[in-house]
């Protein structure tokens, strides 16, 4: 028989940035936790057709899927909530809905029909909607809409879900993640903007189900009588949400307050559900509370700073990597996250000493680029494990090149065109994109096969010849300059399968405690329970370094 797809739509109230994506990916554990299948979809309401062309400071890390799409970080983020693989089919942007409208238009697909606005884009949008249900064979689909009720550009959305909401009115729910705000001269928590967004998406001919109140501190019985009453739904479906310490406690906490229950008894789920089982997260989440011994690690970058503020979403996935792979070591991770144009001074340098361990991430561009370079051989010279990521792993090369093999203007195209040492060169399909100022879309993307050589740093994580990791990258290692790296102690321990490509460099053991970049970005492939061995490797020579400081 035919599943019946339940859908769960989780919007913003009040303000963004206040936990949406992390409440979307508890809500899908929860329910995964509950023994029911479940997939999760993002829908952005921007016009970029993809998050690949965004700046990360504007919009936060661009996670790249298996199949090579570049969607929003929230992506990532139910990825290792849920420990499922999600492809180009569970995100849409506003872009990508009227791209594939546009399209399906000059295809003649709508049979001479006047193409419309509505209803033609919010029907886009709900097949989409059950394609992702239908291939994930979910019990629930869990999907979040980006930015806050109000907004002009996500009404389309709104409208694709109520929708579908008329056709199947036992199926389909919303959650409204409101914030409520305690300001400091009243020292009282205020529901009423929380009643106002209710209204505005009651506007919109939804009303929410299950309100999440997000806030500094936990909701009392009057606020969760208020917000009922003003709000229009039960008592018991209003879910205190207050500040916590990682964002592995927030399952947990819903559970508290029985959203599990709420949700089963909306949509009628009763007889596909099981017992809450959520042991073994709660357990991780006790855990890393309680971990004592340290390792300090400095991340070196350029995306930081907005304005007055720091901000560090850009790398999330590597920061998350880095935490997993700390806590399996029972390690509390303490981190620093440095811009890179400090190091341009190499007085800076010294201040690097009291790291354990140094990494470089993915990155673009000119910017802090020789600051990264100083970073690379400090690191190189005083045996400081060092790990670089894409760009981390091209500009290792590109410091060993200057200063071992003496190539003193040694540097990638990306930066320098006429470089007489173009060490990391662009890759040959990628010339003619570049001259046809075809940027989306159209780097080497997504997942592909490498294979490892044995007796290196990176097979001795792995502990497997062949692996398959996820690609964002225009520019390579130049196949040229191999040989001569190789000469002068650089090790390329995996390649493309036909030995093209140069997928990471390292220094072998011997000669260095971790002195490793990857041209992938294992970032992508690295959850609670499965740590990713290489930030496992670079962690462990973290460690000894701490050891024997
Ligand atoms: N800018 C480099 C390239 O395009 C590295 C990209 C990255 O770090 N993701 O090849």
């Amino acid at each position: 028989m035919k599943k019946e797809h339940k859908y769960i739509f989780v919007v913003g109230g009040v303000i963004s940035g206040v936990g949406k994506g992390v409440a979307t990916s508890s809500i899908a554990k929860i329910l995964q936790g509950r023994g029911l299948t479940v997939t999760n979809m993002k829908i952005d309401p921007y016009v970029n057709v993809d998050a690949g062309t965004m700046n990360p400071t504007e919009h936060g890390e661009v996670c790249v899927l298996e199949d090579g799409y570049e969607t929003d970080q929230d992506m990532c983020n139910y990825e290792r909530f849920l420990g499922i693989t999600l492809d180009r089919g569970n995100y849409m942007t506003t872009g990508s809905v009227y791209e594939s409208v546009i399209r399906k238009e000059r295809n003649l697909e709508y049979k001479g029909k006047c193409v419309q606005v509505v209803p033609h884009i919010p029907q886009e949008v709900i097949d989409r909607i059950k394609r992702a249900a239908e291939k994930a064979n979910a019990d629930v689909t869990v999907i979040e809409i980006g930015g806050t009720v109000g907004e002009y550009e996500s009404i389309l959305f709104l409208e694709a879900a109520r929708l579908m909401k008329i056709k199947h009115p036992k199926d389909i729910m919303f959650v409204m993640v409101s914030y409520l705000p305690v300001p400091a001269k009243v020292g009282e928590m205020k529901t009423k903007p929380t009643q106002h967004a209710v209204r505005l998406l009651n506007s919109a001919g939804i009303q929410p189900n299950i309100i999440i109140a997000r806030s500094d501190v936990s909701l009392d019985k009057k606020r969760k009588e208020k917000i009922s009453t003003f709000c229009n739904v039960l008592p018991e479906h209003v879910i205190s949400a207050p500040d916590v310490e990682s964002i592995y406690d927030i399952p947990g906490n819903f559970e508290r307050d029985h959203i599990s229950d709420a949700i089963v008894e909306t949509l009628g789920l009763q007889d596909r559900v099981k017992p809450s089982d959520l042991n073994k997260w709660k357990r991780y989440a006790q855990k890393i509370k309680n971990l004592k011994d340290e390792v300090h690690i400095a991340i070196i970058g350029k995306y930081f700073d907005t304005g007055d503020f720091v901000l560090s979403d850009a790398y999330i996935s590597v920061i998350e990597s880095i935490k997993f792979s700390a806590y399996a070591q029972n390690k509390k991770p303490v981190l620093s996250w440095i811009n890179a144009v400090d190091f341009e001074d190499k007085k800076n340098l010294r201040k690097l000493k009291k790291y354990d361990g140094i990494l470089v991430p993915g990155g673009f561009g000119e910017r802090g680029i020789e600051g990264k370079l100083n970073v690379i051989q400090y690191t190189r010279e005083n045996n400081i494990p060092y790990f670089g990521l894409c760009y981390g792993m091209q500009l290792l090369t590109i410091e060993y090149a200057r200063n071992v093999l003496g190539l003193k203007e040694a540097n990638t195209v990306e930066i320098d065109p006429k470089t007489p040492h173009p060490i990391i060169d662009v890759m040959p399909d990628q010339k003619e994109k570049l001259k046809d100022k075809n940027y989306g879309g159209t780097m080497r993307l997504g997942a592909y096969p490498g294979v490892l050589k044995k007796g290196t740093v990176a097979y001795s994580a792995y502990k497997q010849e062949n692996i398959s990791e996820r690609h964002r990258h225009r520019y390579e290692v130049n196949p040229e300059y191999t040989k001569q790296l190789e000469d002068a102690g650089l090790v390329f321990s995996c390649t493309s399968p036909d030995g093209v490509l140069m997928e990471i460099a390292e220094l072998p053991k011997d000669k260095h405690m971790f002195h490793l970049g990857t041209q992938f970005h294992p970032e992508f492939h690295s959850s609670p329970f499965e740590p990713h061995p290489l930030f496992t490797a670079f962690i462990k020579a973290a460690l000894e370094r701490r050891r024997q400081k």
